[in-house]
């Protein structure tokens, strides 16, 4: 594997962002430049932590053919205790779903490339009572 691509699942697993030590803007997905401040940007990694809350949710009825996945899905906006707002699956029935319910970070298959043999791992979101 090449050391990139591990990279970019260390990223996707561990939902750490970037921090623009100039301005204090936190990004994700991780950027190597704060747009705002462009050549004064000095970035460092954050941790963005697992757990959030959910502010708004859509139900998903399509999905392509290659992600495999269960349809309908839930696609929900979450705030992270760390103030930063993601965009993740949430696993869950659409009848659990609750806007300010708690939720954490888990690492999951979405779907494989069945000729290629290539499978997509990325972040998904499940609830959580606490
Ligand atoms: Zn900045």
């Amino acid at each position: 594997m090449i050391p990139s691509f591990w990279r970019k699942i260390r990223y996707r697993y561990n939902l750490t962002g970037t921090k623009c030590e100039n301005c204090g803007r936190i990004y994700h997905p991780p950027r190597n430049i704060c747009p705002e401040c462009r050549r004064k940007s000095s970035i460092t990694e954050v941790d963005l932590g697992d757990r959030g809350e959910l502010l708004t949710y859509s139900i998903v009825h399509d999905a392509p053919e290659s992600f495999k996945l269960q349809r309908p899905y839930v696609i929900g906006l979450i705030k992270l205790e760390s103030g930063v707002v993601v965009t993740s699956q949430i696993s869950c029935k659409p009848s659990e779903l609750r806007i300010g319910m708690k939720v954490k970070a888990v690492f999951r298959k979405y779907g494989e490339d069945g000729e290629d043999g290539i499978i997509y791992y990325g972040t998904k979101f499940v609830p959580c009572e606490e």
